[in-house]
C-alpha cells in the first residue's frame, strides 16, 4: 500500500504530479469530481472554434515551462507581438512596450519617457528578492513620481500578474512575473486542452489510474498520518481494474466509500482542501479573479487592432487568433477581461471599441463573470504566507496555484506538483 498514491483532483497540479509519480514506479490514482480532466485549464470547442476559460499565456521560461520540459511535453504556439493600444481616459495611445514604441508614443512626456525607459530596462533585469516586504504600490511609490508612469506600471503589473491588487500584492512575486512576461509568452496551439491532452497521454503510458465523476469528501488521517480517502455519493466512474477491484469490499453504506491510502496529494482548490482536512492549520489568501467575454467571429472587422490595455481602467483585450491556432480559416478568436470584478456591459464596449460591428460576425460568445485565475494573491512576506506542499500529516501533500513552491498561476501549480512528488519518492 505504501507504493499507492492517491491525488485528489485532475487539473494541471494533480496531472504532472502523476506523471512525475508513475513514471518513479508509484502506483497512482486521480480521483477528479468531473466527468473531464483539466481543471481551468480546460478548452471547449464550439463551432470549430477553442475557447479556454478567459484569456491563457504560458509564460516561456518560467516554472510552468521546465517542469512541462522535465516532462517531456512541448507547449507550441506563437509568441504575440508586444504591440497594441493603451486606453486611458477613453483615448488611444501606442502601448510603450519596447524602445520604439516608448519612443513614438504620445502617452508620455519627455521626462516620463527617459525614465519609463530606465524601468523597462531595469525591470528585464532586476532581482526580485530585495522587494518581498514590499507590495506593488510601494515599489511603484518608490520608483516613479509621473502619475502616467504609475499608471502605466501598474497595468503592466496587472498585465503579467492578472491582479489589479497593487495594495496587497508582493512587488517581488509581481517583478519577477513581470519580467518572465517582457520575455515573452505563448499562446497555445488548440487551447490549454493541449497541454491537459498530453500530461493525460503521458500519465496513462505510465500507468496512471483515473476515476472521473467522483468526488473526495474527507481525507482520513490519525496519529499524524494518512490513513486514506473518503468517496462521496454514487457518481464513481471506475475506469480501471484495480479501483474497481478494490472498491467493493471499502464501501461503507453510511459513510460513502473510504479507499485506504498512504499518501494523499490534495491537488484542490483551498476551501476544498480545508473541507477534506479540516483540523489541519490552513492560512487564509485571498482570491485573484476576473469577468471574462470570449468571443469566436467569423471574421475580424479590423484585423490591426489585436492587442489592448486599459491604463486608467483595469481592461484587458487580445486577438489570440493572431497567434495561436484556435480557429477554423478565416475565423477569429478574442478575448477581452476586467481584472477583479466586472460586468458584460463593460466587455461589449471595450470591444465595440476595438472591433466596431464584431456583433454582425458573431459565431459563438460567452460571458465569465467571475473566474477564479488564482487561488491565492501572493502577499508580502510577513503579511500573509501560502501553504507549503508539504503538510505536518505524515503522507499528506498539497498542489495548486496557491501552494508556494515558487511562480503563481500555473507556475505554481506546476512547480509546486512537482515539489509534491519530489516530497512523496524522498519519503521512499
Ligand atoms: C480566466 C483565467 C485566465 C488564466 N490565465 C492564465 C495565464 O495566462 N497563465 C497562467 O499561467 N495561468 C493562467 N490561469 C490560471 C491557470 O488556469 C491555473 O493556475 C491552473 O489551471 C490551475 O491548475 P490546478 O491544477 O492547480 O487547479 P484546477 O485547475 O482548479 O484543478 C483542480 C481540480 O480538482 C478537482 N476537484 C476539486 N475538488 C475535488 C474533490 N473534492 N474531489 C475530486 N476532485 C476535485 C476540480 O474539479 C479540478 O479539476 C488562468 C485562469 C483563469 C480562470
Amino acid at each position: 500500500m505504501s507504493k499507492n498514491v492517491i491525488i485528489v483532483g485532475g487539473g494541471l497540479a494533480g496531472l504532472s504530479a502523476a506523471v512525475f509519480l508513475a513514471r518513479a514506479g508509484r502506483t497512482v490514482t486521480i480521483f477528479e469530481r468531473r466527468r473531464y480532466l483539466g481543471g481551468r485549464a480546460v478548452t471547449h470547442l464550439r463551432h470549430g472554434y477553442r475557447f479556454n476559460l478567459g484569456p491563457h499565456a504560458f509564460y516561456r521560461n518560467g516554472l510552468g515551462w521546465n517542469v512541462l520540459r522535465e516532462l517531456g511535453i512541448p507547449v507550441r504556439g506563437g509568441i504575440p507581438k508586444p504591440r497594441g493600444v493603451a486606453i486611458l481616459g477613453g483615448e488611444q495611445y501606442k502601448l510603450p512596450t519596447n524602445p520604439w514604441s516608448l519612443l513614438t508614443t504620445s502617452i508620455f512626456g519627455p521626462k516620463a519617457k527617459a525614465k519609463a525607459a530606465m524601468l523597462l530596462l531595469r525591470i528585464r533585469r532586476i532581482d526580485p528578492k530585495p522587494y518581498a516586504s514590499m507590495t506593488v504600490r510601494e515599489w511603484i511609490d518608490a520608483n516613479a513620481s509621473e502619475e502616467r508612469l504609475r499608471q502605466v506600471l501598474e497595468a503592466m503589473f496587472r498585465l503579467a500578474t492578472y491582479s489589479d491588487r497593487a495594495d496587497l500584492q508582493s512587488a517581488s512575486a509581481a517583478l519577477a512575473h513581470l519580467r518572465l512576461a517582457i520575455r515573452g509568452v505563448v499562446y497555445v496551439d488548440e487551447g490549454w486542452q493541449k497541454i491537459v491532452d498530453s500530461l493525460h497521454s503521458a500519465a496513462v503510458a505510465s500507468g496512471v489510474n483515473f476515476v472521473t465523476s467522483s468526488r473526495v469528501v474527507s481525507v482520513h488521517h490519525d496519529g499524524g498520518s494518512v490513513r486514506g480517502v473518503e468517496l462521496g455519493g454514487l457518481e464513481v466512474d471506475v475506469r480501471n481494474d484495480t479501483m474497481s477491484l478494490a472498491m467493493p469490499d471499502m464501501t461503507d453504506p453510511d459513510k460513502g466509500t473510504l479507499i485506504p491510502a498512504e499518501t494523499v496529494l490534495m491537488a484542490v482548490d483551498p476551501s476544498t482542501a480545508r473541507e477534506l482536512a479540516p483540523d489541519l492549520d490552513w492560512p487564509t489568501s485571498s482570491a485573484v479573479t476576473a469577468a471574462c467575454l470570449d468571443i469566436a467571429l467569423s471574421k475580424l472587422p479590423e484585423p490591426r487592432n489585436t492587442f489592448a490595455l486599459g491604463i486608467d481602467k483595469p481592461l484587458y483585450y487580445s486577438v489570440h487568433s493572431k497567434w495561436a491556432q484556435l480557429t477554423p480559416k478565416g475565423g477569429a478568436l478574442l478575448h477581452a477581461m476586467k481584472y477583479g470584478e466586472g460586468t458584460e456591459g463593460e466587455l461589449e464596449t471595450l470591444v465595440d471599441e476595438m472591433q466596431p460591428g464584431w456583433r454582425e460576425l458573431i459565431v459563438h460568445r460567452r460571458f465569465l463573470p467571475a473566474m477564479t485565475v488564482s487561488n491565492a494573491l501572493v502577499e508580502p512576506e510577513g503579511r500573509s504566507s501560502r501553504m507549503r506542499a508539504v503538510t505536518p500529516v505524515r503522507g499528506l501533500y498539497v498542489a495548486g496555484d496557491w501552494v508556494d513552491e515558487g511562480g503563481i498561476l500555473s507556475d505554481a501549480a506546476f512547480a509546486s506538483a512537482r515539489a509534491a512528488a519530489k516530497a512523496i519518492l524522498a519519503a521512499g
